[in-house]
């Protein structure tokens, strides 16, 4: 295993970092050397040269001797063909699924409506079905993908790879979804919380980079958040680090799937928002909650922006805990911008510990992908490895 326990997880994490740094290099320069490559990068001759190491075994690059300045060199350029890898979120309303190559280049992407609450077997069915028409379209043999991460927003035992807390995503619980989804498409699968998906997504392609202490707040129909610890993925023994949906902000509150009163998402999550715009506009869905938002209905923005303010106090009691240096919004509520931000940064802010300068509130610049992204390089670290793609299928 790669990114899950163990102490060499977070040097695990922070190599895939700059993996993806100098990859984006030789994207962007073409043919360049390893002086040139820590030159653009900041990194030590040492990490490039074990980098490239890596990238050379993982078939993403080919290295050419040359001269450079009278002295010899070695030239980094990416392989035209490359282990490819599939990404897929499965959310409560749509299932995204994204296919990369090992130098985590898109090469296929597709999304998909699903029902309210959508059962195990047919959605994994149709996951099954999507990657093997991509994988079709695209004239690649399924054995050459590596390996499929899966974002689920549940949270997810670490050791069994399923569902750990009952109550969540009914159906899905009795399911050995990862067994499941190898049987239908006989390549490894790897099964991850979809909030902890996106933190890695976005501290390898979005606004974390650079941030070693850094949570990911995935606002949608319930909340939950990824947290990154010194580089590191965060799950805790039973995998529900980070569940903030079910952190109590109404003692009196109705009682939550959870079988606790007044969890964080019977007060913003989506059937609380919903019902609480019933008496004046009817039944709305949350899409429409939220395009009515961005056009200025003063209720909807109302409703938005009181929902910013409770998560904020959450997450501002979360950074407390932790010391967190920047918080990344993501999901649907995100996509209302400030509506959402401003008072949920505000409620972090107005605590004199945390302050102005201390904590950076922004939103995900992903645009709906951190998930897929985010579950599609988890399994090219842990499946593109040869040595740690046996552990983990095992
Ligand atoms: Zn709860």
């Amino acid at each position: 295993m790669v990114l899950y326990g163990g102490p060499s997880g977070s040097q695990a994490s922070l190599r895939e970092a700059n993996s993806v740094r100098v990859v984006d290099a030789i994207q962007r320069y073409g043919r360049i050397t390893q002086v040139e490559l820590a030159a653009v990068t900041g990194l030590s001759s040492a990490t490039i040269s074990n980098i490239v190491k890596q990238l050379v075994e993982r078939g993403v690059v080919a290295t050419e001797n040359t001269i450079r300045s009278g002295r010899r060199a070695q030239l980094v350029h990416l392989r035209t063909q490359s282990a490819l890898a599939v990404g897929v979120h499965i959310a409560k309303r749509a299932l995204r699924i994204e296919i990369a190559d090992a130098s985590h280049t898109i090469t296929a992407e597709k999304v998909l409506p699903l029902p309210t609450d959508h059962r195990a077997d047919t959605t994994l069915d149709r996951a099954a079905l999507l990657i093997s028409e991509l994988t079709d379209e695209m004239g690649v043999p399924l054995d050459e993908i590596v390996g499929i991460g899966l974002a689920l927003p549940a949270p997810i035992d670490p050791h069994t790879r399923n569902i750990s807390v009952r109550g969540i995503m009914r159906d899905w619980e009795e399911t050995d979804i990862r067994h499941v989804l190898e049987r239908r498409l006989g390549r490894p699968v790897l099964v991850e919380n979809d909030a902890n998906a996106a933190a890695i997504g976005e501290y390898l392609y979005g606004n974390l980079r650079g941030y070693s202490d850094g949570v990911y707040i995935r606002a949608s129909y319930h909340c939950g958040a990824g947290i990154m610890l010194n580089g590191k993925l965060h799950h805790g023994p039973h995998g529900i680090a980070g569940e903030i949906g079910h952190v109590q902000v109404d003692p009196l509150g109705p009682i939550c799937q959870c079988g606790n009163r007044g969890c964080l998402n019977t007060v913003v999550g989506a059937d609380a928002l919903i019902d609480l715009l019933r008496v004046s506009r009817g039944h709305l869905s949350l899409r429409d909650v939220i395009t009515l938002a961005n056009d200025g209905d003063p209720g909807c923005v109302h409703l938005i922006s009181d929902a910013g303010t409770t998560i904020g106090q959450v997450v501002a009691n979360l950074i407390t805990w932790l010391d967190t240096q920047r918080i990344v919004v993501g999901g649907e509520l995100a996509e209302t911008g400030d509506i959402l931000l401003a008072p949920l940064s505000s409620a972090i802010r107005t605590r004199p510990l945390l302050g102005y300068d201390r904590v950076s509130v922004v939103q995900s610049a992903l645009h709906g992908t951190a998930e897929s992204k985010g579950a599609l390089a988890l399994a090219l670290q842990t499946f593109s490895d040869p040595i740690t793609a046996t552990s983990e299928v095992a």
